[in-house]
């Protein structure tokens, strides 16, 4: 390891509002220039407020061409979907859906027990030879979900290899590392992550200097190309989520819930759910 990532771009999450009302940060969305291959997509919900007013969701809508990674750290999410699943996404729980050619779902974050909703949810395009593939579902609860602990570090790891540990979820096309990182004051950590891949970091609690820089909470940080990040805590701890994964370098057409390769198949998209058969 020695070319360190440097920090490309600071971002600065915007506020948005989607599904039936939804009040949501956004830092990362879907766009053609597709900077953040193979990632699409970075919403924060927070709610703890009981003055934001009733807590609305997103009610049955599709998804085609991408996968969806829901992550809870508060509260909790019911889902029923077209493929006639349904559950819970409970507090530290991961599902990582994968729509594939077609999707529909409904997602209803809730409060728990101590009036908070806290959560992330990812999208990460597919490649596409995979794009029409038949859509399948990893749901990973609380416990399985590995902690790679050291001292003043802890990593809660969803997908990817980190100190010979691997995450529950496996064969995704993009090869992505997703993990859950705290540092306690006074550490240093390095994380080796392959050269080419995309790197992101979404930092939502205390700060830490990142490379050569301090990043506070709440900020998402966009790393250059390099063979490893490197992070450091000073007087106060940090936690964050790390993402790092494979671009697959094509034109992306992104319309609300699909992201495809051309508009041709924008168009065929929107065909099939006016002909009902966007659902096979
Ligand atoms: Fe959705």
């Amino acid at each position: 390891m020695n070319k360190l990532r440097k920090i490309a771009q600071l971002i600065e999450p915007q506020l948005v509002i989607e599904g039936a009302g939804v009040l949501l940060r956004r830092s990362i969305a879907p766009r053609r220039s597709n900077e953040f291959d193979p990632f699409l997509l970075f919403d924060h919900f927070a709610f703890n407020d009981p003055n934001e007013g009733p807590i609305r969701g997103f009610p049955m809508h599709p998804h085609r061409g991408i996968e969806t990674v829901t992550y809870m750290l508060e509260g909790f999410v019911r889902h029923r979907d077209s493929l006639e699943n349904q559950g819970t996404i409970d507090s530290g729980d991961v599902q990582w859906m994968t729509s594939g050619r077609g999707i529909l779902h409904e997602e209803m974050p809730q409060r728990g027990p101590d009036g908070n909703i806290y959560g992330f949810q990812l999208w990460v395009n597919l490649p596409s030879h995979l794009k029409m593939s038949p859509p399948r579902y990893q749901e990973v609860s609380d416990q399985t979900i590995p902690l790679v602990e050291k001292e003043g570090i802890k990593i809660r790891l969803v997908a990817g290899t980190v100190d010979g540990v691997s995450g529950p979820v496996t064969e995704i096309a993009a090869a992505p590392l997703y993990m859950d990182v705290q540092l306690a004051p006074g550490t240093d950590w390095t994380l080796p992550t392959p050269e080419g891949h995309t790197v992101v970091a979404y930092v939502f609690e205390g700060e830490a200097v990142f490379s050569d820089e301090t990043v506070s909470s709440v900020t998402m940080i966009k790393y250059e190309d390099g063979d490893h990040v490197q992070v450091k805590t000073e007087n106060s701890p940090v936690r964050f989520m790390l993402m790092a994964g494979a671009p697959f370098k094509e034109p992306i057409v992104p319309y609300g819930p699909f992201v495809m390769n051309t508009e041709e198949e924008i168009y065929q998209t929107l065909a099939d759910l006016r002909a009902g058969t966007f659902v096979k």
